[in-house]
């Protein structure tokens, strides 16, 4: 089966194993693992920010980003269909009494127009206040959609001249900084906090990070303990994580290239595919899913008439060829 359903499906390589049953482990609780500091400094340092911290998951990564920016009963701005509204379980409502409100764009994109008539400041007891906007790079259910660093830095820009902070879910901020050339110190420099994955395309088992500055990551280290996320002798997945920063970055690339042949065959313009996520409109999307399956080719449904592929690095270019075959077919 040629698996495109997510690109957190990858299984760990032989390299990877290794370098994680190497690692030279401590109590991380304790500060005292190595592998684990290691990861954190050069993370923090590739964004261009103060500090990092290791969390299981992207969603806890998100969830300690947030609350670092808006206190219980302020909001956060996002569009409507970011993880952090619809893929968290209302995980920042939940434990952060944080309220959302939404913009709505398509491709995911900052909407700095509507982001700015949104905008509420502190008005004493009439209005919840905005104290954060969130921003998703490469936007997800858009489509793996890459947000331009030009609107990224006008919405900085706003965004500090409105006294807000900006986080940025930057799941895959690996495929948008392949994608599109932007250094990945260029993203850092447009967020107060942000998120970031290991586990999806970059291969890793397990494990995200925090990225903020040093009080940020200092308060994240007592939230992350308090939600049941304080690990002990986790350098051996910090090593999966930094064996991924060296070997898996520049090979996203491939992805890409395999998401445009797959769109190709299934009729989607490959010049609206950014980076290693496709979604293919169709009127009977559980049926395609079906004929795929039989095909040999796993596919998802991202709603009743959608289908999302997601090329990941355990699909090699001839596996993308067999399901640009099996799948043009259809
Ligand atoms: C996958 C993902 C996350 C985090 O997911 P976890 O499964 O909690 O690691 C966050 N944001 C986006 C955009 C994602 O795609």
């Amino acid at each position: 089966m040629i698996d495109l359903r997510s690109d957190t499906l990858t299984r760990p390589t032989e390299e990877m194993r290794a370098a994680m049953a190497r690692a030279e482990v401590g109590d991380d609780v304790y500060g005292e693992d190595p592998t684990v500091a290691r990861l954190e400094e050069r993370v923090a340092e590739l964004f261009g920010h103060e500090a990092a911290m290791f969390t299981p998951t992207g969603s806890m990564a998100n969830v300690l980003a947030v609350r670092s920016l808006v206190a219980p009963g302020q909001e956060v701005l996002c569009e409507a269909s970011a993880h952090i509204a619809r893929a968290e379980l209302g995980a920042h409502a939940a434990y952060s009494g944080i309220t959302m409100r939404t913009w709505i764009h398509p491709r995911g994109q900052v909407d700095l127009p509507t982001i700015r008539s949104m905008f509420a400041p502190e008005m004493g007891m009439y209005f919840v206040r905005t104290t954060a906007i969130a921003v998703e790079n490469t936007h997800n259910f858009a489509g793996g959609a890459v947000l331009p660093i030009e609107d990224l830095r006008d919405l900085r820009e706003y965004a500090t001249g409105v006294g807000v902070g900006v986080h940025m879910d930057g799941a895959r901020i690996w495929n948008a900084h392949v994608a599109t050339g932007t250094p990945l110190v260029e993203y850092g420099a447009v967020a107060d906090v942000m998120a970031v994955c290991l586990s999806k395309g970059l291969g890793a088992p397990v494990g995200s990070l925090m990225v903020g500055s040093a009080d940020a990551i200092a308060e994240g280290r007592v939230w992350r303990k308090r939600m049941g996320g304080g690990m002990r002798q986790v350098g051996i997945l910090a090593a999966a994580g930094l064996h991924a920063l060296d070997h898996h970055v520049e090979r996203l690339a491939d992805d890409h290239a395999h998401a445009r042949l797959i769109a190709e065959a299934c009729g989607v313009d490959p010049a609206s595919v950014d980076t290693n996520i496709v979604v293919v409109p169709r009127t009977d999307a559980s049926e395609f899913v079906a004929a795929a399956r039989e095909g040999g080719v796993a596919v998802s449904l991202v709603g009743p008439t959608a289908v999302r592929l997601v090329t990941h690095l355990d699909v090699t270019r001839g596996d993308a060829e067999k399901a640009a075959a099996v799948l043009g077919a259809l």
